[in-house]
């Protein structure tokens, strides 16, 4: 959408030197398309990470609060459910402070249609979950993972505006903090056959990338034809794109390969990419709030991470 803005804006401004009778406030008419409006983003991650929706844990009221405001986002985008309907509930052994727990979550799926390779999906995947309430604190979880969501609502949005080439499945997962729970769900009982899943792109945690300037792309290592796709793409404000955390060198918490939903994608033998923030302070802390982030940078990365998408929409399965 930032390429295609920036088209406009050029072709308008040849069109207005050539006009020479053109009175001088058209150019600020022309220069407004390329501003993009974030307040749906900014407003996606306020009530998500506000203190009504208690940390929105897996089959908590919370949670379910949480669902309703996505489902109707989703709806209000003209976003239609997958073959399967809207939601995906399931039931699952999880953890919790108190030991091994029966979870039951719920997925939110959306379908957005294809316009070159529309039997062919890019699953986009965000989790919804957060680890609720713990000693009377909120867990807001306003980075992780309100702001994943918040991006892949975006980009639903973008793609409404401009839909894609491949068939995009708009995933909303529950129970990623219970131990990846409901993208296990996902890919043990898909909504399409996993033969037709061209790869699944993973947002959890963009908004904090100011903690070393960087939204990190995790996944390249094992599917290395991604990474000249990605490489060229510009820095936007003080934010750009970084590789890594993925390799056998990385250990411990620096190996993000199954960190989060995009690993059981992984272990079903399907591509991933996942986009997201180095730790912070106030990683799963009740200190994880929407006044912890700076707006600036997480438009940046939200950004970042759509244009990454139009870039490996238009190469995929070509
Ligand atoms: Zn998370």
């Amino acid at each position: 959408m930032r390429a295609l803005s920036t088209s406009l804006a050029v072709a308008a401004l040849f069109a207005l030197a050539a006009c020479e009778t053109s009175p001088k406030t058209d150019s600020t008419a022309v220069l407004a398309p390329s501003a993009q409006d974030y307040s749906q983003l900014m407003a996606d991650l306020n009530t998500l990470a506000a203190d009504d929706m208690q940390g929105r844990d897996t089959g908590s009221e919370g949670g379910a609060k949480a669902r309703q405001y996505i489902v109707e986002r989703l709806d209000a985008l003209g976003v239609g459910p997958s073959s399967m309907g809207r939601l995906q509930p399931w039931s699952a052994q999880g953890r919790s402070p108190d030991g091994p727990k029966t979870f039951n979550g719920t997925n939110i799926l959306g379908l957005i249609p294809g316009t070159r390779v529309s039997d062919k999906y890019i699953v986009v995947t965000a989790h919804y979950d957060h680890v609720g309430t713990r000693d009377g604190h909120v867990y807001n979880g306003a980075d992780d993972n309100a702001s994943g969501v918040a991006t892949m609502l975006e980009l639903a949005k973008r793609l409404k505006e401009n839909p894609p080439e491949h068939s995009v499945l708009i995933v909303a997962l529950d129970g990623e903090e219970r131990g990846l729970l409901g993208a296990k769900e996902f890919v043990e009982a898909p909504p399409v056959p996993l033969s037709s899943i061209s790869l699944n792109i993973n947002f959890d945690m963009t908004a904090r990338a100011n903690v070393d300037g960087y939204i990190w792309v995790t996944g390249t290592y094992q599917h290395p034809y991604f990474r000249p796709l990605l490489e060229p793409i510009p820095a936007n404000g003080s934010i750009r794109l970084a590789f890594g955390k993925d390799s056998p060198d990385d250990k411990g918490s620096d190996n993000w390969v199954f960190a989060s939903d995009h690993g059981m994608f992984h272990r079903a033998g399907l591509p991933f990419l996942y986009f997201g923030v180095n730790f912070h302070e106030d990683y799963h802390k009740p200190s994880d709030d929407v006044d912890r982030i700076d707006p600036a940078v997480f438009q940046s990365s939200t950004e970042l991470a759509i244009e990454s998408f139009r870039r490996i929409d238009a190469w995929l399965d070509k």
